[in-house]
């Protein structure tokens, strides 16, 4: 009997619902090679779903989320919605859907594939072996504590409780231990009263459950050069909200590409929502140019950590390095050849399945 996995897809809004096709023909010529079934259910979330019911986040998509195994998300948002001062705004439905979820660590590997050492704007020799994981906090913090806004006086609130670090913290660990097995913590202990006690969680916490694991502190300002300076020394890096913000920006630049990151969000059980980091992308929206691998990379860490399916995602993985060695590029990527390679330009549906024609029932 072939395993049955209920996923929710999200297409959403601009080049959300072209890279979400190119992923679902993924998954579905996949399953017959692991002997998996998908039961898939397309919901309204954003812009589309403002449209149609008024709301970005509806009932029945709440509902079809809670009851599935994982929800894949393409993206949210753009210009017809993107009045400030609207009631009812795209994101929202993101934001509902994380908390409605409990979806507190958001995780997202950025590994440099060697055929696109070209793709970023730092050099080559410093990128190389770049394998990295930011996990971030997401729902506390300090965009998320007491504020109070006025016109002379202004304030947010840095407020972390014990628990919160601590449940972060073991996703992060956990992930070390099924890799190279370092933890970098990033806080700003020298000044702020709640990194010191995230500094001492992150500290008892790794003792007492995870004394495999090697951890190390660094000030989030260092953390900015390190990355720069010398991002293949890392493996996990976790951190509170807003400096997992700052840190997983930078970090997507390395890649050069938004077109190629995934990301996971995922809270106490398996379930998990799983995006491109990229948006809507108005601007090209429509024309079948977007780049899918970074969706279908996504699915490749719903298998793995929502599903358990690490073959499977292996898989995935394995065929979009073949269709990247095959010289096969999206136009964001274009100008990514190497001096002794020479690249063909493809479309969305194309590049979808080229994937495709590589996935092959390799195990781990
Ligand atoms: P964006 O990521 O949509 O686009 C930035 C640039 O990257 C654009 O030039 C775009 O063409 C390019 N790009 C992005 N994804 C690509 C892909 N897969 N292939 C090829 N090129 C790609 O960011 P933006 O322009 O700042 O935002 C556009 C809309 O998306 C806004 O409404 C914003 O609010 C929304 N947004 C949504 C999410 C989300 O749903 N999680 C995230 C970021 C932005």
């Amino acid at each position: 009997m072939p395993k049955t996995y209920r996923i929710v897809l999200l297409p959403g809004d601009g080049i959300g619902p072209e890279v979400i096709a190119e992923t679902r023909k993924t998954l579905e010529a996949l399953a017959p090679l692991f002997d998996l079934t998908f039961d898939f259910s397309e919901q309204l979330i954003g812009g589309v779903a403002i449209d149609e019911t008024g709301s970005p986040l509806p009932d029945a998509t709440l509902t079809a989320c809670q009851q599935a195994d994982a929800v894949l998300l393409g993206a949210v948002g753009g210009p017809k919605w993107s009045d400030p001062a609207a009631a009812v705004r795209p994101e929202q439905g993101l934001l509902g859907i994380r908390k409605a979820l409990g979806l507190y660590a958001n995780l997202r590997p950025i590994k440099i594939y060697p055929q696109l050492l070209t793709a970023s704007s730092l050099r080559p020799d410093v990128l190389a072996g770049v394998d990295l994981l930011v996990v971030r906090e997401l729902t506390g913090g300090i965009y998320f504590g007491p504020r109070q806004e006025g016109s002379e006086e202004a304030y947010d609130t840095m407020l972390y409780t014990r628990p919160e670090v601590e449940r972060v913290v073991r996703v992060a660990a956990r992930a070390a231990r099924g890799r190279r097995g370092r933890l970098t913590s990033v806080d700003k202990a020298n000044v702020l009263a709640s990194s010191r006690l995230w500094r001492q969680t992150v500290t008892r916490l790794m003792a007492e459950e995870f004394p495999d694991v090697e951890v190390e502190h660094v000030l989030v300002d260092a953390m900015t050069m390190h990355l720069i300076r010398r991002p293949a020394d890392f493996d996990v890096i976790v951190s509170g909200n807003m400096f997992g913000d700052i840190i997983t920006d930078e970090a997507a630049m390395l890649a050069g590409s938004m077109g190629m990151l995934p990301s996971a969000s995922l809270g106490d059980g398996s379930r998990g929502l799983y995006e491109p980091i990229h948006g809507s992308a108005p601007d090209i929206a429509g024309r079948g140019v977007a780049n899918p691998l970074a969706a279908i990379l996504s699915a490749a860490m719903m298998l793995r950590h929502s599903l358990g399916e690490e073959d499977a995602a292996r898989a995935i993985e394995t065929a979009v390095e073949r269709a990247l060695d095959a010289g096969y590029r999206t136009p964001d990527l274009a100008h990514t050849a190497l001096p002794d390679q020479t690249v063909e330009v493809v479309g969305t549906e194309a590049m979808g399945e080229i994937v495709r024609s590589h996935l092959t029932p390799i195990s781990v």
